[in-house]
């Protein structure tokens, strides 16, 4: 029993509140700040029996969440007061008409969002993969919905530890698979960065201490190394009249780790601990100037390593991120990597989604990917037909890839995933564009579709009003979007060539004078072997079925209908009938039976006499070939049924009839083009069995027979009940005396 001052805790959940409205103030128009309070109360009453599993009121979790959304995530009114209440409608009694009834519609629509996606996701499991695609679906109607979910995430981390071990790993693993990449989209870097060190904290909890206390050891060496590095830019800067703040962060514990790991190197060994970073305060149109003028002063004192420049100023990333980096070499020997921005840029990159928001209201050119981005998941779940799994790793695959920057004629610029085609490129474009390309000129030269695009690449599709889409485009095609539209074309043209297909099965059955009915089409799916009629249509459609051979089916037709009519006419007359047996199964043989019992056994026939049937005969047991058969009259018999009798045992020939009994099957099944040859066949192959009389009876499609037979055996009777079952359309077979 946990003992409780709730007298103490009521100041600390008012302290937590007051500190959360103290944040928003900046924020909030006017009503704002009773819409919170109001949800604050809703949330305070509705959860008041609850605790988390660490003990505390429950209601610092919502508080905290909202608290995030505000100082972190830089979100307004609407989400604070939906953060508050996220919980409410899934622990609660409340009901999604209360929050609307109390709260309005939005902030109920977002409540619902955020329940729907409230399970956890296991990779792997498509419910859960489902799970996650309607998560994104909740995208198309209010991208807050994931802003919410990611602070709610970052509290659950944050107060991880107090979850049993199996829950711990189970939502950090959650956590790195989908809401780390999903921050990094986003732009969230500074929560992205602690979801993957949290994550570190709960898995690999050793190797996490190791990291957090090399880099506290190694602090005042590198606080030392960061003021001699920038001294020099520190003066030239003040020298030409920046307003600027400039300084040494170290990297995240995660990203040293990960760098350990990849290079397999101790952590001394990292040279990128720590990135300087110039953050300038300077009006929106000199930005960039003013940002490659530092660049210019920086690597005067020191020289950049080329290779890794990175000008996200130009053009920023797709997540909105934008930042000027180079890697530089210190006097000490050591690289340095320097990141230059501005105030807003900084703002976007650490804040990421709201931020960029706020931002694009006031300036009028403002970075337009992530609008893209939201666009494209939007366009992709729309048109996606895929698994839901398939999905989740198209998507997260788009998550992760690097990206290449590349020109349209006109000098657009479109961002595409690293490994991205020409043929991506047209799908970029427009769909027809896509579904039209043959080929491009990238740079002025002429590549294939497969061609994959490189940094700076200009590219002019080029088209075909002949050119169609192919399965072979999917391997073609990293993006998604690419995929969908391939998959709809593909769709798309299957259904017209099925109509085509049709259209010339029809005239051509007109011209032979055959009826068009599901019977018909049943008889030509058979003839032609395929599974499903639409297969036969999108064959002839595609002009993989030559129409002209469907004559030859007609003749088939009427040969199949004279040789059952011939099989019928026979059947009726049972000793024409057991002709037709012997006809198929060659001359009835007799069989030898042995022993007191007259059994069938097997024996092998003695080679001095070569027995027949008919012959008089005896068995004898040999030691090591079983029983073989010798004529009476053979010139060894005397020999062996004198010397050694007590081996030698009965035998003679007998007609089959005479030890089988006979049987009656009845069965029934969908009659279909030699649906009887097949029976027959069956049963002739089922040796030691033979057929006295066979009637069918065939009407509107039902097929029913009935058979005699005789059978050696009731294991016989049923091998053949199941090969006969085994007849395509054979429902039923059931045995009648
Ligand atoms: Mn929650």
């Amino acid at each position: 029993m946990i003992q409780v001052d709730t007298e103490e805790e009521r100041k600390e959940i008012l302290k937590r509140y007051r500190r959360l409205l103290r944040q928003a103030k900046p924020f909030l128009k006017p009503g704002d700040a009773k819409e919170i309070k109001k949800a604050f109360n809703v949330s305070l009453e509705a959860h008041k029996d609850m605790r988390r599993k660490s003990g505390e009121p429950y209601i610092y979790h919502p508080l905290e969440v909202a608290l995030v959304c505000v100082e972190e995530i830089g979100l307004g009114t609407t989400s604070i007061v939906s953060a508050l209440l996220h919980d409410v409608v899934e622990d609660t009694d409340w009901e999604l008409e209360d929050i609307e009834r109390e709260f309005g519609y939005k902030v109920m629509t977002i409540i619902d969002g955020l329940t729907k996606i409230s399970g956890v996701f296991d990779y792997g499991s498509s419910q859960q993969a489902e799970n996650f695609r309607k998560m994104l679906l909740t995208l198309s109607d209010d991208v807050r919905v994931i802003l919410i979910k990611l602070a709610d995430r970052l509290n659950n981390m944050r107060t991880l530890q107090s979850m049993p071990r199996h829950k711990q790993l189970k939502i950090s693993s959650e956590t790195m698979y989908l809401y780390a990449p999903l921050a990094h989209r986003l732009g969230l870097y500074a929560i992205k960065s602690e979801l993957e060190d949290l994550y570190l904290k709960y898995t690999e909890a050793e190797t996490y201490q190791d990291i957090v206390n090399k880099i506290q050891q190694s602090k005042s060496l590198r606080n030392r190394f960061i003021r001699k590095f920038i001294q020099p830019i520190d003066e030239e800067l003040k020298r030409q009249g920046f307003n600027y703040t400039i300084k040494g962060r170290p990297k995240s514990v995660y990203s040293i780790y990960s760098k350990m790991k990849k290079q397999g190197i101790p952590f001394d060994e990292v040279y990128d601990l720590f990135a300087i970073r110039i953050i300038l305060n300077s009006a929106f149109e000199n930005e960039k100037a003013d940002c490659w003028q530092v660049y210019s002063v920086v690597t005067d004192f020191y020289q950049p390593n080329p290779d890794r420049l990175r000008d996200w100023i130009s053009t920023p990333r797709s997540n909105g991120y934008e930042s000027l980096h180079t890697t530089v070499m210190s006097n000490a020997g050591q690289w340095v990597e320097v990141q230059i921005r501005t105030t807003r840029m900084d703002e976007i990159a650490e804040r990421g989604y709201a931020a960029h928001w706020k931002y694009k209201e006031k300036e009028s050119k403002a970075p337009s990917g992530l609008d893209d981005w939201i666009t494209q998941v939007r366009g992709l779940l729309e048109s996606n037909e895929a698994n839901a799994i398939e999905f989740m790793d198209d998507f997260r695959g788009n998550l992760f890839r690097e990206e290449v920057f590349v020109f349209t004629p006109k000098g657009d610029l479109k961002v595409l995933p690293h490994g991205a085609t020409a043929l991506d490129f047209a799908f970029e474009i427009h769909t027809e564009v896509g579904a039209r390309c043959i080929g491009a000129k990238v740079n002025q030269k002429l590549v294939p579709i497969s061609h994959a695009l490189k940094n700076g690449d200009q590219v002019e599709i080029l088209t075909s009003g002949k050119q169609k889409p192919n399965e072979d485009w999917l391997n073609i095609v990293v993006t998604s979007r690419a995929k969908a539209k391939i998959k709809d074309a593909l769709r798309e043209e299957k259904k017209s060539s099925i109509v085509d297909g049709k259209e010339i099965v029809l005239r051509k059955l007109k011209q032979m004078k055959m009826p068009f009915n599901s019977e018909t089409v049943e008889k030509l799916r058979a003839y032609y072997e395929l599974k499903t009629a639409n297969e036969f249509y999108y064959r002839v459609g595609r002009g993989i079925i030559d129409p002209t051979t469907i004559r030859s089916f007609k003749d088939f037709l009427e040969k199949q209908k004279k040789k059952q009519k011939a099989i019928q006419e026979r059947v009726k007359d049972e000793s024409t009938f057991t002709k037709e047996i012997k006809n198929i199964k060659g001359p009835e043989h007799d069989q030898l039976l042995i022993g007191e019992d007259m059994d069938v056994v097997d024996y092998i026939l003695a080679k001095c006499c070569n027995p027949i049937p008919g012959d008089d005969v005896f068995g004898f047991v040999t030691v090591n070939e079983g029983i073989k058969i010798h004529r009476t009259s053979c010139p060894n018999a005397v020999e062996l049924l004198s010397n050694h009798g007590n081996r030698v045992i009965k035998a003679r020939w007998t007609s089959q009839k005479e030890i089988a009994f006979l049987a009656g099957l009845h069965i029934v099944g969908t009659d279909r083009v030699g649906l009887i040859n097949d029976v027959t066949k069956v049963i002739s192959n089922e040796l030691k069995v033979n057929m006295r009389s066979i009637t069918v009876d065939s009407d509107a499609g039902i097929f029913e027979g009935t058979i005699k037979l005789y059978v050696n055996s009731t294991s016989h009777l049923d091998k053949l009940m199941e090969d006969l079952g085994k007849v395509e359309g054979i429902l039923q077979v059931s045995r009648f005396d």
